[in-house]
């Protein structure tokens, strides 16, 4: 089955933790949002991609993420879960050179953040009956290693939260995706090499992450520099 991507809300700075180690506080009063392209989303269980061009320092991020499947305008908290489809496991893949480019030139983050394959997705499912989405492990680890680690409990903004403050901003619909933002340990995705600018490559050694929601399950990601790739696949019964 096909999920029809429609938008993709992203939702920045949602754990203090990571906003801090970008240098930034979170601000309280509302989230802070950027989308990113339908089509540049992916959900599978598995599957290849490339590395992106023209990053030195390309990074994940760990999030939850949300399907709707039912929309609507000023949506109550009360209300909002009812509006979700499924979940994901996702990354937000980021070419963090660039975006730090941006922010020094005060200009979008179009090019860091929205480019092909930029949103790497399980494929959809449903958790079981009184699983919450707003506590429960959030992890990453890199070929081995615990990089990113938080709690759904550390959102500044719960699900249900986001899903009522964007229908305030925009008429909600089916198909609209959110990713509810990442906790602290964002790194890069591949060995950082020193390339030239100019036809710079991803190279060297793979990499693998076991990317976890604790109501979801594990996910398998492995890229391959040397001939771009990645995959992401389901791990049944834990990977680390
Ligand atoms: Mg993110």
């Amino acid at each position: 089955a096909r999920f029809p991507v429609r938008r993709i809300f992203c939702v920045g700075r949602n754990y203090a933790a990571h906003a801090a180690e970008m240098g930034n506080e979170v601000d309280r009063e509302a989230p802070f949002y950027f989308l990113k392209s339908a089509h540049h989303v992916l959900f599978a269980d598995g599957g290849e991609v490339p590395v992106p061009p023209r990053t030195d320092n390309y990074h994940h991020e760990i999030e939850l993420v949300a399907a709707l499947d039912k929309g609507g305008s000023g949506i109550a908290v009360a209300d909002a879960l009812d509006h979700v489809f499924g979940y994901a496991v996702g990354l937000d893949m980021t070419r963090r050179d660039l975006q730090q480019d941006s922010k020094d030139k005060r200009r979008s983050w179009d090019t860091s953040k929205d480019f092909e394959f930029s949103g790497l997705c399980s494929a959809l499912c449903s958790p079981g009956k009184g699983a919450r989405p707003d506590q429960g492990a959030i992890t990453l680890h890199v070929n081995g290693t615990l990089q990113q680690s938080g709690d759904l409990a550390d959102q500044v903004w719960s699900l249900a939260e986001i899903i009522a403050e964007l229908s305030a901003l925009y008429r909600l619909e089916a198909g609209d995706v959110i990713f509810t933002g990442t906790p602290s340990g964002v790194g890069p995705a591949a060995p950082h090499v020193a390339t030239p600018a100019a036809g710079a490559r991803m190279q060297s050694c793979a990499w693998y992450g076991a990317a976890a929601v604790a109501l979801l399950g594990w996910w398998l990601l492995d890229v391959q520099a040397m001939m771009p790739r990645a995959r992401l696949r389901r791990e049944e019964g834990g990977a680390q």
